[in-house]
């Protein structure tokens, strides 16, 4: 019986992998003992011999090489008609290199393409075409398992240390481990080539935290995603576009949002809040009743200012969908969407524990609708 934690443990422990929930112990015995078996080393090097077609890549700032088909992901499955590629998820691997490209080709997960720490070297792990299992139990617009419409981006990042502690490490005390500049040039050469081959909407390139409320951190607060944004890919919203919403919903909310506002407009960008209960209810039952009856039968009871604030989001804008006619949303998942909306849009509120007020939430997100007007419908799809 091994009670004490020995050293490749505790090693495994700070390398805890996006494959599994980052602030819990979860050990792979497999993973901890790969660095003491030297014949891996051997077996990868010999894969890369007979495998390797390189291709040399001269951006505008970058040259760098593709490895193309350098270790094929063995579970990877086909796209069918309808399960076109209609969104990006990036990710970090929590491990060190031989460690990352190990987990991704021979493990349950893949990815794509992985992009390293340290040189000018992206992976091309499998097909864009073919479905590869990144993400697990996933949820975005609507529509679960994003691993069928989407592309995997690994990158190969520590994630965070904890100052204090291995296990259920504050928000506070998550020290971030920061993604290299070539690093940082590779992800925006790969995402613009990825972008030239499919149409994706911007609200649909998330990151793993994004659409795997309360089980992912990745890629974290410190992921480029306003740089990309500079650059061509995915949504984000400056500061001016934040001050003008927050000026309109001036008009007609004054003091603080309610959170039910707030959680109606969580769904509206994405995020997957909905409560268990509304699973089995048909709401178009219940069509012809009144938004406060309908209310009340989903088990709300507004008090007056959430219900005004409602109707004020209403005036603000619409957006097509007034998820709230219809929904129940789930208290913890909220804080879970928060947590990760805040990591991707405002993510240095992030890093210097700022909690939101609901009327800046509510704000960028409504930015960002505003701003990104033809976005996909229900699971990225158009
Ligand atoms: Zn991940």
């Amino acid at each position: 019986m091994k009670i004490n934690l020995n050293f490749i443990t505790l090693i495994s422990i700070l390398f805890m992998s996006c494959r599994t929930q980052t602030n819990k112990i979860e050990i792979d015995e497999t993973r901890s003992n790969l660095a003491a078996d030297k014949s891996d080393e051997k077996k990868l090097s010999e894969i890369v011999n007979s495998e390797i077609k390189q291709k040399t890549i001269i951006d505008d700032t970058l040259k760098y090489n593709i490895n193309e088909k350098y270790l094929k992901v063995n579970k990877y499955q086909k796209r069918f008609k309808d399960e076109k590629v209609t969104a990006i998820v990036f990710h970090y691997t929590a491990l060190p290199f031989k460690k990352s490209l190990k987990h991704l080709t021979e493990g349950g997960h893949g990815a794509h393409w992985f992009i390293p720490a340290h040189s000018k070297t992206i992976y091309s792990l499998a097909d864009e075409n073919k479905r590869v299992p990144h993400s697990g139990e996933s949820e975005w617009k609507s529509r679960q398992n994003i691993n069928v419409i989407s592309i995997g981006v690994e990158i190969e990042n520590l994630g965070f240390k904890c100052k204090i502690r291995k296990v259920n490490c504050p928000q506070e005390n998550m020290q971030w481990i920061p993604y290299s500049e070539t690093q940082q040039k590779l992800i925006i050469s790969l995402s613009k080539d990825i972008l030239n081959r499919h149409k994706i909407d911007p609200l649909c390139i998330v990151g793993h935290s994004d659409i795997a409320l309360d089980r992912k951190f990745d890629p974290g607060p410190l992921f480029p995603w306003k740089r990309l944004y500079e650059n061509g890919i995915g949504g984000w919203v400056t500061e001016s576009e934040i001050q003008t919403e927050i000026a309109n919903i001036n008009k007609y909310i004054q003091g603080n949002v309610s959170r039910i506002v707030v959680q109606s407009r969580l769904y509206e960008l994405g995020y997957n809040i909905e409560h268990a209960r509304n699973k089995n209810k048909n709401p178009k039952n219940n069509s012809n009743l009144s938004v406060e009856k309908r209310l009340l039968m989903r088990g709300y009871n507004l008090r007056e200012t959430e219900f005004s604030d409602l109707s004020a989001l209403n005036k603000l804008n619409k957006f097509g969908n007034n998820y709230i006619k219809n929904f129940i949303f789930d208290e913890n998942k909220t804080n879970s969407a928060i947590d990760a909306f805040t990591m991707h849009y405002v993510p240095q509120a992030y890093l210097h524990n700022e909690i939101l007020e609901n009327k800046k939430i509510l704000a960028v997100i409504q930015a960002l609708l505003v701003k990104y007007p033809n976005r996909a419908k229900k699971g990225c799809s158009y």
